[in-house]
């Protein structure tokens, strides 16, 4: 049997009992949307983030998107302000900045930690820039340091696209509590996944949480009364029972990926394949295992043939997406070249010993080199 890439059955199957109680618990509740559950799992989230407001959303572009709308209301963002993200993430972070009506301005990554740039983001700065928003990729923790630096100096707002870092760690504070507002997705697959859709944003800022409840609820804070013209984004009952379910077994999972990281950082040695840099081990959650090759394609082929299944995230940087086709000209070397050399190994929290052996004796036997 093929080494699966992530194999949702086996993640949820560990909790099947407790899934389904939880379940009977919202099916018998006769409540299905913003409910006790719902309330529950924000107060949960907020907690193990170490943040004041967790608000649950549809999904995590929602969130994203909900908090920058939540500072146009508020008068902090306006039409046409600049938000500096990474070239080289996936599309979401560019949708949620353009469907409000701001301007995306790509800035390239370190190309060993796949994250953005503190350098050139410095350099990116300019009249119109209002925001930074960095994406912790594949579950690292980007910069913050030097981005909070950043913005602090030139009194940008610092947005973390946290979608893919749960449990990420630096310093003992976690992902979501670094900047002025993050977005997190429970899409399945990701680190802290729902069983369908899901997101949250996390915040200490009272003015934007309370702009942000409404907003994902008809803009109305009395019902049938509208403060601004909202969405429906709401986070159900049922997946916020799910996920209150999951969040107890987070940190347990997130270990268990940093184990099968190392594993694959100790035993993989191939001259054709660069193994991704880490900078402390606790800031890395691990949802991705990426490694780079300039032969991919044959890398990704000969570990296919050996029953090792890989992913490219992302095999086309959005600015060379026909969605947004104003950015295709804009010089982004280390991105295309990034995008061209990225493979996805498998990981998860289910993956045993012998499958982690497997992977790594099939990328040391990459074109009979080990
Ligand atoms: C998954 C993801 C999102 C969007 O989350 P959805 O829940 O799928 O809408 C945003 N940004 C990044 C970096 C992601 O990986």
């Amino acid at each position: 049997m093929d080494v699966p890439f992530l194999s949702l059955r086996d993640v949820n199957a560990r909790y099947v009992d407790e899934l389904k109680a939880a379940a009977s618990r919202v099916i018998d509740s006769g409540w299905y949307v913003m409910g006790d559950e719902l309330v529950a799992f924000e107060r949960e989230f907020a907690a193990y983030c170490g943040s004041t407001h967790a608000l649950g959303v549809g999904n995590g572009l929602d969130a994203l998107s909900l908090i920058l709308r939540g500072y146009k209301e508020m008068g902090v963002l306006r039409d046409g302000d600049e938000v500096i993200v990474p070239a080289n993430t996936f599309i979401a972070t560019f949708l949620a900045i353009t469907a409000n009506q701001l301007v995306p301005v790509p800035v390239e990554p370190d190309p060993f930690t796949f994250n953005i740039d503190p350098e050139r983001v410095e350099a990116a700065i300019g009249p119109r820039t209002r925001a930074i928003m960095p994406v912790h990729l594949y579950g690292q923790l980007a910069d913050m340091d030097s981005l909070g630096a950043l913005a602090s100096q030139h009194g940008l707002l610092l947005i973390e696209d946290a979608a893919q870092a749960h449990g990420a760690r630096r310093n003992g504070r976690r992902a979501g509590t670094f900047g002025h507002a993050a977005g997190f997705s429970f899409f399945p697959a990701k680190n802290l996944g729902a069983l369908g859709d899901g997101g949250a944003m996390v915040t200490g800022d009272d003015e934007l949480a309370t702009h942000v409840a409404a907003l994902r609820n008809y803009g109305s804070e009395v019902k049938y009364h509208h403060l601004y013209q909202g969405f429906n984004s709401r986070l159900d009952e049922i997946q916020a029972a799910m996920l209150r379910v999951k969040l107890a077994h987070l940190d347990d999972e997130v270990s268990r990926r940093r184990s099968v990281a190392q594993r694959y950082r100790e035993g993989i040695r191939h001259e054709r394949i660069v193994l991704p840099q880490v900078g402390v081990e606790e800031s890395h959650a691990w949802h991705l295992f990426v490694v780079r090759s300039s032969q991919r394609a044959e890398l990704q082929r000969h570990l296919s043939l050996q029953g090792v299944q890989s992913q490219v995230h992302y095999p086309v940087p959005p600015h060379r997406q026909p969605a947004y086709a104003s950015l295709h000209d804009v010089p982004l070397p280390i991105t295309e070249q990034l995008h061209n050399e990225v493979l996805s190994l498998p990981m998860g929290p289910a993956l045993d010993d012998d499958a982690v052996e497997r992977v790594i004796d099939a990328c040391n036997t990459f074109g009979g080199m080990s």
